[in-house]
């Protein structure tokens, strides 16, 4: 899970939507990027890590990631650690679904304890 830092902890940084791939229109049909509003970038604050549940891509079937809501990437505060029930993954991997971690909620880290 190693993100590399380019910014300050808690500051607000644009990356590429990764729902459209910094396209700004939704990939599956002629509208805009539901994730980003078609501004082809979206505000996150640091830090944050990849999206497990999306694999960071933002999408879940043809809808943004419920997740991440399509940034392909979710904030957490203060120190993180890989999530024990989902090793990770951001899946239940108990439930045939796959539903998102009831731990980690789908982010796949969870505040570290230490
Ligand atoms: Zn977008
Ligand atoms: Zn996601
Ligand atoms: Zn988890």
């Amino acid at each position: 899970m190693a993100q590399e830092k380019a910014a300050k902890e808690g500051e607000w940084v644009q990356i590429l939507c990764a729902f459209c791939g910094g396209t700004g229109k939704n990939p599956s049909s002629a509208a805009k990027c539901p994730a980003c509003g078609g501004r082809r970038k979206v505000g996150v604050r640091t830090p944050y890590y990849q999206c497990a549940y999306c694999q960071g891509s933002g999408a879940s079937g043809n809808m943004t990631c419920t997740v991440c809501k399509g940034t392909g990437v979710v904030t957490l505060d203060g120190p993180v650690e890989v999530c024990p029930a989902c090793r990770g993954r951001g899946r239940d991997m108990g439930s045939p679904l796959r539903l998102s971690c009831p731990v980690c909620e789908g982010k796949g880290v969870v505040p570290s304890l230490a």
